[in-house]
């Protein structure tokens, strides 16, 4: 048997947590004597191609295994309510890979996510450490550890509270902006995220993919009141580093190479986000008033806003529901990419200059590794806490107000995205902070960085 400590992590489907547990496993194997296995859980359809070139790209002390498909899977349900029944479905296969690891390697630690922890028990019964990877940051971390005591001193949903609720080391939410697991009390999600809540101060260690500069206030809460005798390690800023490539790059960055440094503003909603007719029409009359430069990642609508976030493709022909004559009148300064667009090295490009997102927590991190700051168009998930924090707490990114009905006029995109791209007031603030953010973020992940330190914490827990 292999002496090198072995670690198993098990991702919860989707690629927003695949990526940053991947990179996670990368820089503990390059700095570390330590190996690893991914275990993908599967539903019987073969794995998307985005996943299988993420874990081709793995170093050969990363090793990843399929479990056998979880089948009859819950229909017209949350994709939450569906990762939940995979991960689930997939327990009695994680304890036969848990005990073929045990067999060949010295495994000493399970590592999975919030959808992972009903692993927990499993792990155990091999004798090893928990760890939660927490894809998300320090605040939403905090207010999961809050979340018992929460529960406990409320009746009804959290949205109809009359006061605001405020999450240690942070800012306050109204109840209607906390993370989505957290809106429906009475159903099953609601009832899975509060039981990872209880289980956090049986962990053996939280990585969070933050840097502990940029939330400082709180980790420090965090470590100091709040997580117990639990270890907190900021690991971040983790962002996905092997982006294929190869030669056939894509034609929108070809299309980057045209245009003036800086000038491009970058729209797009992460793997799964899409937006209504009303509010497509909306957003493409404030970007053409704009008079500035667009690259917009484009998904059919929906009156859902995650309606993509399995298949991160749309069902229809997205160009169709656009503005009649829009893209004529934009030809020159615009342009549509389909469904899906290569994010990361649209904003590494010199011509990105600004990125109109929906602060899922990677495309954040990702804005903030490249330096491109940030207009915030929160969407579901925990998107509405991460656009507070960035743009009260931090001053990242500028926020787009909703009218009455929830929808975003054009006038208002129109001055927001002016105020960026021309580097208003407000905007030269954002830009300037960016920049000092994106240096210490850079520091963190280097040779005695903070984030490097808390990986040999890890390291040396995981060889004790
Ligand atoms: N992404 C991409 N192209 C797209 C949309 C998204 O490469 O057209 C990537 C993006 O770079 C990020 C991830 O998908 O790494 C989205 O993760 P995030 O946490 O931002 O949002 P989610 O998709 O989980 O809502």
């Amino acid at each position: 048997m292999e002496n090198t400590p072995h670690i198993a992590i098990l991702p919860s489907p989707g690629m927003g947590h695949l990526i940053p547990m991947a990179e996670f496993a990368k820089r503990l194997v390059e700095h570390h004597r330590i190996s690893a296995t991914i275990i993908i859980p599967t539903t019987g359809t073969t794995p998307p191609k985005a996943q299988l070139s993420v874990l081709e790209s793995l170093p050969e002390n990363i090793h990843h295994l399929f479990l056998p498909p979880v089948e009859r899977l819950p229909e017209n349900v949350r994709p939450e309510i569906i990762i939940s029944f995979i991960m689930e479905g997939c327990l009695s296969s994680v304890k036969d890979a848990l005990s073929s690891l045990k067999s060949k390697w010295k495994l000493v630690a399970l590592v999975f996510d919030m959808f992972g922890h009903v692993s927990m028990e499993v792990s155990k019964e091999f004798n090893l450490l928990n760890f939660l990877f927490f894809p998300m940051n320090a605040m939403a971390l905090s207010f999961t550890f809050m979340l018992p005591k929460l529960d406990e001193e409320t009746s009804g949903e959290y949205k109809d509270l009359p006061y605001p609720v405020k999450v240690p080391g942070s800012v306050s939410f109204h109840g209607r902006e906390l993370m989505a697991p957290v809106q429906v009390r009475t159903d099953e999600v609601y009832k899975g995220y509060l039981l990872l809540s209880k289980k956090l101060s049986l962990l053996d260690g939280i990585m969070v993919n933050s840097f502990e500069e940029l939330e400082e206030e709180t980790f420090r809460v965090l470590r100091g009141e709040i997580a117990g005798k639990t270890l907190v390690y900021p690991i971040g800023p983790l962002i996905q580093s092997d982006t294929n490539n190869g030669p056939d790059r894509h034609e929108c960055l070809k299309w980057l190479d045209d245009q003036p440094s800086g000038s491009v503003l970058l729209v797009s909603f992460g793997s799964g986000g899409t937006l209504s007719v009303e509010q497509i029409h909306e957003l493409a009359h404030g970007l053409e008033m704009s008079s500035h430069r667009f690259l917009w990642i484009v998904r059919s609508p929906s009156e859902a806003s995650n309606a993509s976030f399995f298949t991160g493709a749309s069902q229809n022909d997205p160009l169709g529901f656009l503005p009649e004559g829009f893209l004529a009148r934009t030809v020159n300064r615009g342009l549509i990419v389909p469904s899906w667009g290569p994010q990361i090295k649209i904003l590494s490009h010199e011509a990105t200059g600004g990125f109109l997102t929906h602060c899922g927590w990677n495309s954040t991190l990702e804005s903030i590794v490249h330096g491109v700051p940030m207009i915030a168009w929160p969407l579901y998930a925990e998107q509405h806490m991460n656009a507070k924090v960035m743009t009260e707490a931090l001053d990242l990114a500028l926020r787009l107000e909703t009218d009455e009905n929830g929808i975003v006029r054009k006038e208002v995109i129109e001055k927001v995205v002016k105020e960026l791209m021309d580097q208003g007031d407000e905007g030269k603030k954002i830009i300037k902070k960016l920049k000092e953010v994106k240096s210490i973020g850079m520091k963190a992940l280097s040779n005695g960085g903070s984030s490097m330190q808390s990986l040999s914490k890890i390291a040396l827990q995981l060889k004790k």
